[in-house]
């Protein structure tokens, strides 16, 4: 613009100089043609040309284009070059919505342009296919995945014209499942694939929660069918004659009365795990003092601890957590249950607190026979037993210590244990406190 001033300064001045030879010395000059001559090239070359090329563009854009004078005609160009802008604008922004988009998208995103080459790879396709960021670009899908069979679905694609969508199990060290669906990307004119687009979806989780789900079932109908055949076993031998025995009948009756029970418990335990997990139960949230449910928990359970002849302390401090009164009861009657199931005769069982700050933290203490170091990271699995026998002999579900850790979880806590095989174990969880109901 700068140049363009001092040309169009220089032209005019030019003009000046011819016309100062010519009033000094009328007549025409040489000099003065040669001015005159010098001022219109530059205005020329300088202006009417790019002017004239600029109308022609103008024109070849909107033929319609009507321009009376010359300011009309730069108004028009005015006119449009703002248009433009404000589309230029427009589409920037809308790039960066769908690219924003793209990138947040849960689901992985992979293009590749028209020679085949990677031209898009949103972070969720790099996390999915474990990619370092952006080292995937500008390559073939052969030199980013080993996988056969992806890369030949990304060729496929792109030579038939033809969506594929297909499952399949990445050679991750953690096995990795994927739904991959391929499409081609058409536009304009081209009727061949310009490119193809490739939508990623972890299905990893998905297919963890199938197999649980599976084992859950396979589980609970174990889990039922034994207390279930073991009555249908004494209902056959009583019939076959066994019943005109009074002493065999009340002993059959009576193991048949405690598989019941144990069908019973089963039953609803599995009741209340399906209510916590499904979030049916609400969280009754209340001050709740830990000492008095302790003693509740106690006097339900004193007979057991009779019979095994095991003492129990209790230092518990006047501190509030801010937790459903009904599911922490539950939580300590499942752990004080354990700790006198699993004590050998004589044992001890303690329950203490330590400060955590913000939290509390809660223990109970067994001398039993303590858990081996394999089995801790199990524990709190659902149907987990380290000895089957002995939790079925002592009337377990194997369904307790998961209850515990929703009920814990459920309130912002956590549950741990620490254990020893053969000196006792201590499950540790932390709870809240309680900081007024403004909470
Ligand atoms: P169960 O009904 O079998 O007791 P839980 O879920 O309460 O089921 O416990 C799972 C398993 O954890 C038990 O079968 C037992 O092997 C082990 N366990 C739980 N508490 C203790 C404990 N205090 N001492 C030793 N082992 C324990």
């Amino acid at each position: 613009m700068q140049r363009l001033r001092i040309q169009l300064l220089c032209g005019l001045f030019l003009f000046f100089v011819a016309a100062c030879v010519i009033s000094r010395q009328p007549g025409f000059s040489v000099l003065a043609l040669f001015f005159f001559g010098m001022a219109a090239y530059l205005m020329f070359y300088f202006y009417i040309n790019p002017l004239a090329k600029l109308w022609r563009t103008m024109k070849r854009i909107e033929p319609q284009m009507q321009a009376s004078s010359y300011r009309q005609f730069l108004k028009i160009v005015n006119d449009r070059v703002s248009d433009q802008e404000q589309k230029i604008a427009w589409e920037t922004k809308r790039r960066e919505q769908v690219e924003s988009i793209l990138f947040s998208m849960v689901e992985g995103v992979v293009a590749t342009d028209s020679s085949g080459k990677i031209s898009f790879v949103n972070p969720a396709a790099e996390r999915i296919f474990q990619i370092e960021p952006g080292t995937a670009l500008g390559k073939y899908p052969r030199e980013v995945w080993r996988d056969f069979e992806l890369v030949e679905m990304f060729h496929q694609v792109f030579v038939n014209g033809e969506p594929q969508s297909r499952e399949f199990e990445l050679d991750t060290p953690q096995k990795t499942y994927l739904k991959v669906e391929i499409s081609p990307i058409r536009f304009g004119e081209y009727d061949e694939a310009q490119g193809v687009l490739a939508m990623v979806r972890d299905l990893t989780r998905l297919r963890q929660l199938e197999t649980i789900r599976t084992d859950f079932v396979a589980n609970v109908s174990h889990e039922l069918r034994t207390p279930l055949t073991s009555i249908k076993g004494f209902i056959e031998t009583l019939l076959d004659g066994g019943i005109d025995s009074r002493e065999t009948t009340k002993r059959f009756l009576t193991i048949m009365y405690q598989e019941t029970e144990r069908l019973n418990r089963l039953i609803a335990d599995l009741l209340d795990l399906s209510r916590l997990e499904s979030g049916q139960a609400e969280l009754n949230r209340t001050k709740v003092f830990l000492a008095p449910l302790v003693e509740e928990v106690r006097l339900t359970l004193q007979e057991q601890m009779a019979a095994k002849n095991i003492s129990f302390s209790v230092e518990l401090g006047p501190t509030p957590v801010w937790a459903d009164e009904d599911q922490i009861r539950e939580v300590l009657f499942n752990l004080i249950d354990n700790a006198i199931k699993y004590s050998t005769d004589g044992g001890s069982i303690k329950v203490r607190e330590i400060n955590r700050g913000d939290q509390q933290e809660f223990i109970v203490c067994d001398q039993g026979i303590g858990i081996p170091k394999k089995s801790i990271p199990r524990i709190f699995e659902r149907f987990y037993r380290v000895d089957k026998a002995r939790s079925r002999e002592m009337g377990g579900t194997g369904l307790g210590l998961s209850i515990v850790k929703h009920i814990i979880e459920r309130h912002d806590g956590k549950v741990w244990v620490e254990s020893e095989l053969g000196k006792g174990s201590c499950f540790h969880f932390l709870l809240p406190k309680y900081e007024g109901e403004e909470k």
